[in-house]
């Protein structure tokens, strides 16, 4: 009940109130298309829509969706990116990665795959040979991650982040807890190592419970409802697949589930330049993205072996 809630406590007892950040926007989800035949998406945001998300370039929400037993794998063959990296969490279903700079593995359920394009790759991302015979639900999240321009050409680099290997971190008040993909929370580091100051927080909450949730002043804030109902600080609803901008100042966020609720929350320091995108290339300049076609197509991202 809000009666006990933090946030009230620190009222009583007269020890600050900390300042909450205000809601800007929240977004219904879009209608879905599909990446390839393994991945029915909504794009809850993109870098082309102008949403003040930076360092996040976009985020698509994969399924929930039941795919029947199958002989041959469904997924998005070879294909390149440059320019940013690719952070997939995995909630149901298995995903194969295979790339051209020797990178790969097996994610699945509560796994993340947080892949550095950096100077080019070219990958593919296909359902496991297991979870294609023998079906089932399928929901995952994959966000594209700038980086700042003189990180842009980087080495790519591929980290597996085992579901073993987050921490989670129960909130007071056994209201829940925080999974801790990025940054900090509650004391618990993130495995995921970022180029630049950023956080990758699940928060799951109980219904009828709450928590306030500290955020770095200056970072750019949202949220994704993956489950349940939750109110915004205090009073704005945000439900299954809505998307949940803030503004600028404030120190925390408050979330109220009004059902278990499962939230995503990113956070992070803006990279304040310019954004040039061509599909799976996002530079900073026209001529990068003409550069990057011209490495793609004449071989120099490498190929799948
Ligand atoms: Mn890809």
């Amino acid at each position: 009940m809000a009666e006990s809630s933090i946030l009230e406590r620190v009222q009583s007892q007269t020890i600050g109130l900390p300042e909450l950040k205000p809601v800007a926007a929240v977004q219904k989800p879009p209608a879905g298309h599909w990446v390839g035949d393994g991945f029915p998406v909504r794009t809850i945001f993109a870098y082309d829509n102008a949403a003040p998300v930076s360092p996040f370039l976009l985020m698509d929400y994969a399924g929930p969706h039941q795919f029947s037993p199958a002989e041959q794998r469904r997924g998005v063959g070879e294909h390149p990116h440059r320019g940013f990296e690719t952070v997939t969490i995995v909630y149901s279903g298995e995903v194969d990665h295979r790339d051209s700079g020797g990178g790969g593995g097996r994610i699945g359920p509560g796994d993340v795959q947080w892949m550095t394009a950096g100077s080019g790759v070219v990958h593919e991302e296909m359902h496991s040979d297991d979870y294609t015979r023998r079906g089932g639900a399928f929901e995952a999240i994959q966000l594209w991650v700038n980086l700042p321009k003189r990180l842009k050409m980087t080495a790519p680099r591929y980290q597996t982040l085992r579901a073993a290997g987050i921490p989670v971190v129960s909130l007071p008040e056994d209201a829940g807890s925080a999974r801790v993909i990025a940054g900090e929370f509650g004391g618990a580091k993130g495995p995921a190592e970022t180029f630049t100051p950023m956080a990758v927080w699940e928060i799951s909450l109980k219904a009828g419970r709450g928590a306030i949730v500290p955020v770095t002043a200056g970072d750019n804030v949202s949220l994704f409802v993956l489950r349940g109902e939750a109110r915004i600080n205090g009073r704005t609803p945000a439900k299954h697949a809505e998307f949940v901008q803030f503004g600028s100042g404030g120190e925390v966020i408050r979330l109220d589930a009004d059902s278990d609720a499962l939230v995503l929350v990113l956070s992070g320091e803006p990279i304040n330049e310019p954004v040039f995108g061509y599909g799976p290339f996002v530079m900073n300049t026209e001529d990068e993205i003409r550069a990057a076609i011209s490495d793609y197509r004449s071989g120099r991202m490498g190929h799948l072996g």
